[in-house]
């Protein structure tokens, strides 16, 4: 648990390298022999209550924060599947140590139909 609260910066979704054309017709984005978009930009594509979000980044250090945020989000989900995998695993441990053994004649009842 301890770990999972050490994730920061922490940030949900994805970053999508993105290079883009101004609307100037005369620049060099827009050359027809060797066109040079704008760019790198970052789209950092999120879902906030199912609804997607878009924010565009240039490379800086709040790039870098999203990016390290991102990886710190998937390692959390890591964190978190392991946690719920012992819990349930305790769970069916509680089980077993508490189980009948005269259940192991148990016969099911004829289902309703
Ligand atoms: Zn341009």
């Amino acid at each position: 648990m301890e770990e999972l609260i050490q994730l920061t910066p922490l940030c949900s979704g994805a970053l999508h390298q993105q290079y883009l054309r101004c609307g100037k017709s005369n620049c060099r984005c827009h050359d027809k022999k060797s066109p040079q978009p704008h760019g790198p930009y970052f789209l950092w594509a999120r879902r906030i209550n199912g609804k997607q979000v878009n924010r565009t980044l240039r490379p800086g250090a709040k790039l870098d924060r999203v990016r390290e945020g991102i990886l710190n989000y998937e390692r959390m989900q890591r964190l978190l599947d392991q946690l719920v995998r012992a819990e349930e695993s305790r769970i069916l441990e509680d089980e077993e140590f508490t189980k009948d053994p005269g259940k192991k004649n148990f016969k099911p009842r004829s289902r309703r139909h």
